[in-house]
């Protein structure tokens, strides 16, 4: 029995995600990988449909009708992760196309102004590829360093590592809020604390946190953070940079073109205000609209109802996964967010993978794009389950007799 059902109706949240009814391989679908990709709810889908259907222009630049329909939607979406984040301003709310993007947009344009030969950054040991290479990239072009706050077996960061690598003066900490091949939910806010008591600037890599816990910019104190649309109900193809309105202020372009332009001529461009500075050229319009929809369908559940319900998912796949002999968790912080990363002894992960998905059970495979992480643990990947506000106790369930059977058919 659920014990957090109650709390949420499951059956009418899941039917409104059409795709949960499908079936795969003649099998009812069981979509445990929404740390890769959430599915989408009607209301995102028809909303994209909709966009098409009667408001598409391009905006912020036409007088006729549809354009500023258009452009009062997108900015109406701004003005929605505005008060989903609590930013102080919606110039501190860029679209873009995702967490990787936005990434990059820092990294480029922070690093322009403000990282100089001989300079650190500093990220962690579990961060993603995309909270990894565009530092690296940036360290190379800058003859910078980059430094790496370590982990323990447990997948928890050495906070007093921490606190002397900040001591070394790095020009910006870069850290996930929560690891997506881990699970770990880091101590951000102390975290960002820390930084600040040494005037260090803080990016914060949401992707795998925005989704599942409640975020309020302000009381964070980040100087960026930064998650993707689709893993949270909405589109793909947009993201969010969060940034302070000093830091954004501050910072050089990261691309040119229209609309991040005030005026141009061969001698002289004059960028345009924030948020558009950083909006070069046509947005991906329809899913920054249809972002506003996702935001109202998590609103509308209440996130806190959201993050109990996955708590019972977690503990429920922990306790059921702990029966299956031979499982060897990866990621056993005390502090954990809706994920488990696990490998059967003597079993490849893919294998697990390919017989789970022949009934019907998706899980993800592999090293997860944290290619570090599974060097420090001396693995190839793992085999992740995570869950969102639709799953079922019962998926789980069928999930962990999935693995026992794969466990059977591979020894
Ligand atoms: N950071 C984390 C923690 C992630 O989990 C992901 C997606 N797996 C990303 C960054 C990159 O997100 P995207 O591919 O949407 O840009």
């Amino acid at each position: 029995m659920n014990p957090t059902q109650n709390r949420i109706d499951l059956e009418a949240i899941r039917k409104q995600f059409p795709i949960l009814s499908r079936e795969v391989n003649g099998k009812p679908l069981v979509y445990l990988d929404n740390g890769a990709t959430t599915q989408k709810p009607w209301r995102v889908i028809q909303a994209i449909n909709q966009y098409y259907t009667h408001q598409n222009a391009n905006i912020h630049r036409g007088v006729h009708r549809l354009s500023q329909d258009g452009t009062e939607l997108y900015e109406a979406s701004r003005r929605k992760v505005q008060s989903f984040l609590n930013a102080a301003s919606p110039n501190e709310v860029i679209f873009t196309k995702g967490t990787t993007d936005s990434i990059n947009l820092v990294a480029s344009s922070f690093s322009k102004k403000y990282i100089s030969p001989g300079d650190s950054v500093l990220i962690s040991a579990m961060e993603h590829h995309s909270n990894i290479v565009p530092w690296q990239m940036i360290c190379e072009e800058k003859q910078a360093r980059l430094q790496v706050i370590p982990m323990d077996g447990n997948g928890d960061l050495l906070y007093n590592e921490y606190l002397k690598l900040l001591h070394e003066n790095p020009k910006i900490v870069c850290i996930t809020q929560v690891s997506n091949s881990l699970g770990t939910v880091n101590p951000v806010k102390e975290m960002v604390a820390a930084a600040h008591q040494l005037g260090i600037p803080v990016l914060v890599d949401g992707a795998q946190a925005i989704q599942h816990q409640k975020v309020d910019v302000q009381d964070l104190d980040a100087d960026f953070y930064v998650f993707s649309g689709h893993k949270m109900y909405g589109p793909t193809g947009v993201g969010i940079l969060y940034g302070k309105e000093k830091w954004l202020e501050s910072m050089p372009p990261y691309q040119g073109g229209g609309d991040m332009i005030k005026t141009v001529s061969f001698q002289k461009t004059e960028y345009n205000e924030l948020p558009f500075k950083f909006e070069a050229g046509t947005p991906n319009i329809e899913a920054s609209i249809c972002l506003n929809e996702a935001l109202c369908f998590i609103e509308e559940i209440g996130i806190d109802a959201i993050s109990s319900h996955e708590e019972g998912l977690l503990s429920h796949g922990l306790n059921r996964l702990k029966e299956i002999e031979g499982i060897q968790f990866v990621g056993n912080s005390k502090s954990q967010s809706s994920l488990i990363s696990f490998n059967l002894a003597g079993i490849h992960p893919y294998d697990v993978g390919v017989i789970l998905d022949k009934m019907g059970i998706a899980v993800r495979t592999g090293h997860h794009c944290a290619q570090p992480v599974m060097d420090f643990f001396q693995i190839p990947g793992t085999v992740r389950a995570s869950f969102s506000v639709y799953n079922t106790f019962d998926e789980i369930d069928q999930m962990v007799a999935g693995i026992i059977k794969a466990q059977k058919m591979l020894s």
